[in-house]
This record gives structure tokens, C-alpha cells and sequence, in this order.
């Protein structure tokens, strides 16, 4: 959204009233911002290869970051890669109820369990002293595709009623040994699945809700996925914390996570670039010019909005809502808006130098004026 942009009913979306809980030091649930996770691909027994991962996804935005911890090795790199990261690490249980305990030990900010697989609840209790005695949060995350055998025979398939089911039963759990701060997932790769389980959950439990359409695919396709399954979801005001899975970069989750934040005005980083898909018209060649930009802005941290359109049939009319404006003309040269008002000139060849230059000074701008009102 535009810092020029004013709040309208019609662009509110009501969240969910959530509990909050605490990832290390970042606040879930609430009025806290809805937090964006992935996960490291890398091997988590090889520290330096997973230190520079979770450092890349922070730079790029993660708020948390999930380390998978498959065996001892693993548990024993977490104790260094927690040291390291700049961002809280959750640990990624499956099977083994010992990988768990281990994961707390090693500083674990949050422990992520899917209770279908990691065995009877004395062993899921065992998993909670040693959450309580360090400090972590737990994920109960229940995914459609392991399911409790005994839901399964009940309902025969994967179903929200069963995927509710097995989330109730180990809410129960937790809280039948006085374990509060946990949040829970529902994921299956199936959107309407998702959606169903989740809107199903939001309504019988307060607790904070991490939102994700597993397996979704690769960049495009799980991307548009996510978008719909999510979309649709936070939309209607449910979801404190997201992760999207794609077959890809983990940091391409973190960017894919905040543009469909970004899109719901959910979340605000950096800057959001309103470009024309360009035609016969274009004054300039649009697309190799936005994609020189997304590279060159990546540093922008600052909420503001860019736009980039090919010729005045658009281009004014979207200059008016965004910081900073370039729209295409004739003859070599457009014109550029600043703070939504015409300013000046600019010839095409020297535009993405120039524009950097005014996003990067839009932002000290916007920078000063939020200090300024926060003393
Ligand atoms: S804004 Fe102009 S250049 Fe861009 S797609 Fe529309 S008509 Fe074409």
C-alpha cells in the first residue's frame, strides 16, 4: 500500500482476536504483526551452510525460521545455528520425541510437533516439560497427509472434522498438562481442504494460528496457490503467522510471503512497485526497467510505494497514489511524480539511476517524519 494511501473501511480486514504467545522474542497472536517464516533446505548438521540460510531469509524479511532436526547431528548443530541467527529458530520434529527434547536443550525457540507422528501422549508430555523447562513455544502442526491412524478409521479420509479433531485432541493435551503457549497449523496441500479446517479451528480455539498450504508447489504455481489459500484465509481476519512452501529458495517464501501480505495491507516492507504489463504504447521498455529496479531497491526497508507505467493512458492517474512516480511519454523521456504531484522531466536513459536516487530520499523522508511523530 501507497504511504499515500488513507485508511478506508473498505480496505479493513477484521482480525481474529488471538491469544499471544511468544516465539523467542517475537510476539504471535494478538495485535501483533502477522510474522513471516520459511524453512532452511540446507543440511541442519552442516552449521555454516544453515547460518548463512537463515541469515539470508532474515535479510530478506523472516521474522522465524524453521530448522528441520532429523537426528542427533542436527540437534547438535542447532545449539550453534540458534547462537548465530539474528532471527528466533524453531526446531521441526517428526518421528522422534527425543529430536524434540534435544531441540529444547539447544535453545530452541519454539518446537514445531505434528502430533500424528510423534507417538503417545506420555511422550508428547515428555516433550512439553522440556518445552516448559526452556523457555519454547510449541507448534502443533497438523498436516492432512499424516493423520492419526485412528482418525483416519473414523473418518476414512482426510477430512477438516478429522484434521480439527487431531488439533482439539492435542490442544487438550497441552493444556491438561498447563502448557499455554503454543499456536497450531492445519495444513494440507488441497486449498479448500485448508481453508476448511482452519475457518473450523478458528472457531473453537483462541490460540494463535499458523497459516500454510503445504507441499504447494513450485514458484509459480505454489505461489498461486498460496496466494488464494492464504488470501482467502487471512482476508477474513485468520492467521497470525505464515510460511508459504514452494520448491524453491527459501527466500523466494519470504518475498512471496510479504507481497501477499502486502497486497491485504496486512504487512508493509519495502517497496511495492505499481507497473503496467506495458504494450505498444510504452515510452520506454517497462519490463527490463522494473526488473532493474526490484534488483537495485532490495534494500528499501521503508513501506512505499513505486509506480512505473508505460504511457499516459495509466500512468498520472497511478502517480497520484504512490511516492514516487515514473510514466512514460514520447521522445526519450517521461515524467516523474513525487509524493504524488508532477515534478520534472527525465530523460529514459538516465531513469533507473534517477529513480533509485528519489525512492532512496522518499524513504529518508518517510523515515523522519514516522521518528519525528514517535517522540
Ligand atoms: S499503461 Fe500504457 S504502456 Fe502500459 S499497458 Fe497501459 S496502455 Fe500500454
Amino acid at each position: 500500500m501507497s504511504s499515500l494511501h488513507s485508511i478506508r473501511p473498505w480496505r479493513q480486514i477484521d482480525r481474529r482476536k488471538s491469544r499471544q504467545i511468544m516465539v523467542g522474542n517475537v510476539p504471535v497472536g494478538g495485535d501483533a504483526p502477522i510474522t513471516v517464516q520459511t524453512m532452511t533446505n540446507t543440511d541442519s548438521s552442516d552449521v555454516a551452510a544453515t547460518v548463512a540460510q537463515v541469515q539470508a531469509c532474515a535479510e530478506a524479511g523472516a521474522d522465524i525460521v524453521r530448522v528441520s532436526t532429523p537426528d542427533e547431528s542436527s540437534t547438535k548443530a542447532l545449539r550453534e545455528i540458534v547462537k548465530e541467527s539474528p532471527v528466533p529458530i524453531v526446531a521441526d520434529i517428526h518421528f522422534h520425541y527425543k529430536r524434540a527434547i534435544e531441540a529444547a536443550e539447544a535453545g530452541a525457540a519454539c518446537l514445531r510437533i505434528n502430533p500424528g507422528n510423534i507417538g503417545d501422549a506420555s511422550r508428547v508430555r515428555e516433550v512439553i516439560k522440556a518445552a516448559k523447562d526452556h523457555g519454547c513455544s510449541i507448534r502443533i502442526g497438523v498436516n492432512a497427509g499424516s493423520l492419526e491412524k485412528h482418525l483416519l478409521d473414523k473418518y476414512a479420509e482426510p477430512c477438516p472434522e478429522a484434521m480439527i479433531e487431531s488439533g482439539m485432541d492435542h490442544i487438550r493435551i497441552l493444556q491438561d498438562n498447563d502448557f499455554h503457549e503454543f499456536k497450531i497449523s492445519c495444513k494440507a496441500s488441497d486449498v479448500f481442504l485448508a481453508a476448511a479446517a482452519y475457518q473450523g479451528l478458528a472457531e473453537i480455539t483462541d490460540a494463535p494460528i499458523h497459516l500454510g498450504i503445504t507441499e504447494a508447489g513450485g514458484l509459480t504455481s505454489g505461489t498461486i496457490k498460496s496466494a488464494i489459500g492464504l488470501g482467502n484465509l487471512l482476508w477474513s481476519g485468520i492467521g497470525d503467522t505464515i510460511r508459504v512452501s514452494l520448491s524453491a529458495d527459501p527466500v523466494e517464501e519470504v518475498k512471496v510471503g510479504y507481497e501477499i501480505l502486502k497486497s491485504l495491507g496486512l504487512r508493509h516492507r519495502g517497496v511495492n512497485i505499481i507497473s503496467c504489463p506495458s504494450c505498444a504504447r510504452q515510452g520506454f521498455d517497462v519490463i527490463k526497467t522494473v526488473e532493474a529496479l526490484e534488483k537495485r531497491l532490495e534494500h528499501i526497508r521503508t513501506p512505499m510505494s513505486l509506480s512505473i507505467i508505460g504511457c499516459v493512458v495509466n500512468g498520472p492517474g497511478e502517480a497520484l497514489m504512490t511516492d514516487v512516480g515514473f510514466t512514460g511519454g514520447g521522445a526519450g523521456s517521461g515524467m516523474v511524480y513525487l509524493a504524488g504531484k508532477q515534478s520534472h522531466k527525465l530523460s529514459n536513459d538516465q531513469m533507473v539511476e534517477h529513480i533509485v536516487e528519489q525512492v532512496e530520499k522518499r524513504a529518508a523522508e518517510i523515515e523522519a517524519t514516522q521518528s519525528e511523530a514517535a517522540e
